[in-house]
């Protein structure tokens, strides 16, 4: 171990490798931002909260046919388009495809394809 890998520990300030989770001598927790664990992609990007493809997906099958899950993911531009259109029954059909769709990715992909959404109308697949 060299310095360069070493961080004061936040709670009691001694040295502590940065990839320590928490300091084994005060039990500080050790949140510094270049410490990426397993679960980074379910963490808030640029202080965004990461959606849930659960949620989404749920939201798409149960209410899909008037865009919720559309509205849920920032693209309100489609939510208003499969309000328009849900006499047709059309989005329902399109919903229940994409609420499959969330289900079957994983929660990283999901959040990062979330994440990428650029505008109303962008559409995440
Ligand atoms: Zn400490």
């Amino acid at each position: 171990m060299n310095n360069t890998s070493m961080n004061p520990c936040f709670g009691c300030g001694k040295p502590l490798h940065i990839s320590a989770p928490s300091c084994p001598h005060c039990g500080a927790v050790q949140n510094l931002p270049n410490q990426l664990g397993p679960n980074a992609a379910m963490r808030s990007v640029n202080g965004v909260e990461p959606k849930s493809k659960v949620t989404a997906g749920v939201l798409a099958l149960l209410l899909g046919g008037i865009g919720i899950h559309k509205f849920y993911t920032g693209a309100w531009g489609w939510g208003i388009v499969y309000i328009v259109l849900c006499w047709t029954y059309i989005p329902a059909l399109v919903a229940l495809v994409e609420g499959i769709r969330y289900l079957t990715l994983k929660q990283p992909e999901f959040a990062q394809k979330a994440a990428r959404m650029d505008g109303p109308f962008s559409f995440l697949w």
